[in-house]
């Protein structure tokens, strides 16, 4: 297994292995850029097939956290950390306490938060070894899918204004793949500014609650690409946009929570060519890193989180996500690539700023 020849491993700073044998923890912190501040980002718990994929995991996802930071115009860099086990056998206090001391013995340049497989109690268990962590409610913004959705909707309102020229979402059709925690947030923002909904879940009460409540129109899960709708919003799982499912689209808009939507980086190239404007996901979905980054700056003797001042913070997804699409038509280049450049502008802007300072 190899790491700084690994495919991911694109100049990391750090990659810290960490192990107790007493709790039978065994966990990969990589800290992949703190130029613009400490590398924030969440804890994973999965039972990964071997090192090697649990490492491949943890290099993808850090890199990621430095471009979603980056792009948010955040002061944070990017981080990760991942926890090999199966989360329903393995959770234990001592383990989660063992990787609190790991988190703490990197001095402040990782800060941990809840992810797949970790949750709220979890990270509260860190708590008890080290102050860097996030996302718990002592810390003040708790859950974060409120604002995550908050900043869908933002998106997705900025997205139907750029294509369609429409200046609200009433009578707008939207397609959601997707209703939990971030999706039926977004639903109900949708509703109240008059949107149609279409709306699909593996699940059917979430379904069967949009219908009453919200007035949506339940659609079978494999029928939601083909929806005759303005927008698509995935809020369910990665690589949905790929070669069978974007010619099914007839949404000329798609913007959704969930990650990784592009199976592969041609699939953004594939998307521009059909006239489609996507909303590039790591973007779309910053909400809950904004909202956390807000108690960080609290955390480290700023002004105290205040849900308020987050929003608004939040809301700025819309001009972002503006910037990209005018450099995406002024370098004729897929909005993916065009977040990505903004992104690296903005890291070597950061690096430049420290220099500078230095
Ligand atoms: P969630 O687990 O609460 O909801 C996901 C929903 O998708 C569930 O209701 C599930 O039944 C449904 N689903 C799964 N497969 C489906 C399918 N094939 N068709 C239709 N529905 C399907 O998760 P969440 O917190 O709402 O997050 C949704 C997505 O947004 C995820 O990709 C997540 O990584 C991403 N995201 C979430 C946040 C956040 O703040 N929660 C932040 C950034 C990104």
């Amino acid at each position: 297994m190899s790491i700084f020849t690994h495919d991911e491993f694109d100049g990391h700073e750090e990659v810290a292995f960490c192990y107790d044998g007493a709790s039978g923890l065994r966990a990969i912190i990589a800290i992949h850029d703190t130029t613009l501040g400490p590398a924030l980002g969440g804890c994973r718990m999965w039972p990964y097939a071997d090192e090697a994929a649990a490492l491949t995991d943890v290099l993808r996802l850090s890199k990621g956290m430095s471009y979603k930071s980056a792009l948010a115009g955040l002061a944070l860099g990017g981080g990760k950390s991942v926890i090999i086990g199966d989360g329903r056998k393995m959770k234990s206090e001592a383990l989660f306490r063992a990787m609190g001391r790991f988190v703490e013995s990197m001095g402040g340049r990782y800060i941990a938060a809840e992810d797949v497989g970790v949750g709220v109690t979890d990270v509260q268990q860190m708590a008890k070894e080290t102050d860097h962590v996030a996302g718990i409610p002592e810390k003040g913004s708790g859950d974060p899918s409120p604002a995550t959705a908050y900043g869908v909707f933002v998106a997705l309102e900025t997205a139907v204004a750029l294509h369609y020229g429409r200046s609200d979402l009433k009578g707008c059709r939207v397609a959601i793949q997707g209703l939990g925690a971030v999706g039926y947030q977004l639903a109900e923002r949708l509703a109240a500014a008059g949107a149609e909904l279409l709306v699909s879940d593996i699940h059917p009460e979430p379904v069967a609650r949009a219908v009453e409540v919200l007035g949506a129109r339940a659609v079978a899960p494999e029928a939601i690409y083909s929806q005759a709708a303005d927008v698509f919003a995935p809020c369910a799982l990665g690589a949905v946009l790929n070669d069978a499912t974007i010619p099914q689209l007839k949404a000329e808009v798609i913007v959704g929570s969930a990650n990784n939507q592009l199976a592969e980086p041609r699939h953004g190239q594939l998307l521009a060519a059909a006239g489609k404007l996507y909303a590039p996901d790591y973007l779309v979905n910053a909400g809950g890193v904004i909202n956390i980054s807000h108690e960080v700056i609290g955390g480290s003797g700023g002004p105290a989180y205040e849900r308020a001042r987050a929003f608004s913070h939040v809301a700025r997804i819309g001009a972002t996500l503006r910037e990209v699409v005018r450099l995406a038509e002024a370098e004729q280049i897929p909005s993916s690539e065009a977040a990505d450049r903004l992104a690296e502008r903005r890291l070597r802007a950061g690096a430049k700023d420290s220099s500078v300072a230095a």
